[in-house]
């Protein structure tokens, strides 16, 4: 079979072995005579493959039992609004740091719910790092702190976990499972399915029981965490398939050897990358401060900006899907989730380095 290598930032890659035994059980589910993507979410069946799905996210991810798991839908974009919906009772504003493309969109969200301050901002650097923690100015009254783990579309991450004195809410959207984060640090994190996780229909809300009753009376039930929780996520009907290969993609996470075993590999193959980019001389950039790149994306422009095109056109011919960078920053991007392979990334360097002795 001629597969792509798919380095698109989402929806993404899945595993190989996912995509086979959904296959193989695509007409009969769990014994049931139906496809999961017709059986009932009220069926023992599903119901126990949602009990699997969050067992092993919480045994991949060391989830503290007094966190509720959620599986969701809207995407994280949809956090950005239920986030303060849900925590903003009583307070009148929330901190967050501004990073990039999607910590700005998280803001522009929660300015409709509450004052937002930002707390720290790398926006007159072009986001080319996470602010200096020592430029944080922290209100210790604000109803949280909103960081994003992973800038997906500038290609920033954080080195270490933030350190608050309110709830610590993290964005880890392209980045949860793919390299280990310490929950108990936080209130809340969040993270839409279709990077590290499975299919795009499912978000993952990871969230402090202590911080279940601060919703806004506007919040509506259906985007309520303690309703869903106490529904266990299926207030009303959820996404059935995609939470179906979220759970294959989980069981296929450990039996692949868990968080910090894919986290080794990631950082590999990103290494990679930065290296085919900074070797070379300048024909591919990268302009994200070392301590900050990140492990999960990978933006980069050519130098000459006229050869861009060509490179995507000779990539896709290649066989490699997804490098366009994103409408916003434009350029190349190479996303490297959990699914892609150590042999796709050392072929994309080698084309890399096999295009700038053709072009350079
Ligand atoms: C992809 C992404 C989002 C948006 O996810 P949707 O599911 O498309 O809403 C938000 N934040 C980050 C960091 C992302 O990478």
């Amino acid at each position: 079979m001629d597969r792509s290598h798919n380095f698109s930032a989402g929806p993404s890659a899945l595993p190989m072995e996912v995509l086979r035994e959904a296959h193989a059980e695509f007409f009969d589910f769990a014994g049931s005579g139906m496809s999961a993507l017709e059986i009932s979410h009220r069926s023992d069946a599903f119901v126990e493959l949602a009990h699997q799905a969050e067992q092993d996210l919480r045994a991949l991810l060391k989830v503290p039992a007094h966190y509720k798991v959620l599986f969701l839908q809207g995407g994280a974009s949809l956090q950005f609004s239920q986030v303060p919906m849900n925590l903003l009772r009583g307070r009148k504003s929330a901190d967050y740091l501004h990073t990039g493309l999607w910590s700005g969109k998280a803001i522009a969200a929660a300015r409709r719910y509450a004052a937002v301050r930002v707390a720290g901002s790398s926006e007159a650097a072009g986001f080319d790092r996470v602010p200096a923690v020592a430029d944080w100015r922290l209100d210790p009254d604000a109803a949280y702190l909103h960081y994003t783990e992973n800038e997906t579309v500038h290609g920033v991450q954080f080195p270490a976990t933030p350190t608050a004195s309110v709830p610590l809410v993290c964005d880890a959207c392209s980045s949860l499972l793919s390299k280990p984060i310490d929950v108990a640090k936080h209130g809340l994190v969040y993270a839409a399915a279709q990077k590290n996780i499975g299919p795009a229909g499912v978000t993952v809300v990871i969230v402090d029981e202590a911080l279940l009753d601060r919703a806004l009376e506007i919040t509506p039930d259906i985007l309520n965490y303690a309703q869903q929780a106490r529904a266990d996520s299926m207030l009303n009907t959820p996404a059935t398939f995609s939470w179906y290969l979220t759970g294959l993609t989980l069981k296929w996470l450990r039996r692949a050897g868990g968080v910090a075993h894919v986290h080794r590999a990631n950082a590999a193959k990103a290494a990679l990358l930065y290296r085919a980019i900074d070797e070379s001389g300048g024909f591919y950039v990268n302009r994200v401060q070392a301590a900050y790149r990140s492990i999960n994306n990978v933006p980069f422009v050519l130098a000459d900006a006229a050869r861009e095109e060509r490179f995507l056109h000779l990539a896709e011919r290649a066989g490699f899907r997804g490098l366009k960078g994103h409408a916003a920053v434009g350029g190349i991007r190479a996303s490297l989730y959990n699914a892609i392979g150590l042999p796709a990334v050392e072929a994309l360097a080698d084309f890399m380095r096999d295009f700038q002795r053709a072009h350079g």
